[in-house]
């Protein structure tokens, strides 16, 4: 069965890589709270965008981030904490499978985290998932493993292959194509995830893609 709904976000898109200390003391507390309030819901995905180094580098931003997620993570919880992939506009960490990796790597309590790919962030980023997706998927595998990866964000985009910016398209009315997002939910090594929509739509329009996509989607 196809796994698909809207995405509901829950204070997601805080910057854990602010390098203002207020602003940091805020998405951590933000963080560790919503972590408390979703211990009343077991299996959970909490996902969340990397964020952004504002100019002081990878290395010094995914620092920021790691330190967090090291300061608030127990080990114990029973959900998982998704990185998002992203686009990589402006100085936004998280856009490649080696800096999730690097992340992932710096978190003593790793087996908390997971990952969560967008399809429009990937193809913005420069993963070509219409074209290759196997060779993606490949790639994944062999940086993160696929055992990380624990759902997918299902968009089509605005904007062309690699131009780095993140903006959402209705299914079918992007660059990506219904094609391609075909491929995506029957995909051998990806059909079982939960997908998310993140289109610009109503509810009426979430129904027609879940509609669309379901009755693409092969019952094996
Ligand atoms: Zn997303």
């Amino acid at each position: 069965m196809l796994r698909l709904g809207p995405h509901i976000s829950i204070a997601k898109g805080f910057s854990q890589a602010a390098q203002k200390d207020d602003v940091y003391a805020f998405a951590k507390s933000t963080f560790a709270d919503d972590l408390k309030r979703l211990e009343a819901l077991p299996c959970a995905l909490y996902n969340f965008h990397p964020g952004s180094h504002t100019g002081k580098g990878i290395e010094y931003g995914i620092q920021r981030i790691t330190t967090l997620l090291n300061e608030v993570l127990t080990g114990d919880e029973k959900l998982y904490v998704l990185l998002e992939g992203m686009s990589g506009k402006g100085t936004e960490i998280g856009s490649t499978f080696e800096e999730l990796r690097s992340i992932i790597d710096q978190v003593t309590q790793s087996h908390v985290l997971g990952v969560c790919l967008d399809t429009c962030h990937l193809y913005s980023a420069g993963y070509d998932i219409v074209n290759q997706p196997d060779d993606v998927i490949e790639h994944f595998d062999q940086i993160i493993g696929l055992d990380h990866l624990k759902a997918i964000h299902l968009n089509d985009s605005k904007v062309p292959f690699e131009s780095h910016k993140d903006r959402h398209e209705i299914i079918g009315q992007g660059t990506i194509g219904i094609e391609a997002l075909t491929r995506v939910i029957n995909h051998s090594k990806l059909r079982h995830l939960p997908f998310f929509l993140e289109t610009p739509n109503e509810l009426e329009g979430h129904e027609v893609e879940i509609t669309k996509l379901s009755a693409l989607y092969k019952d094996y």
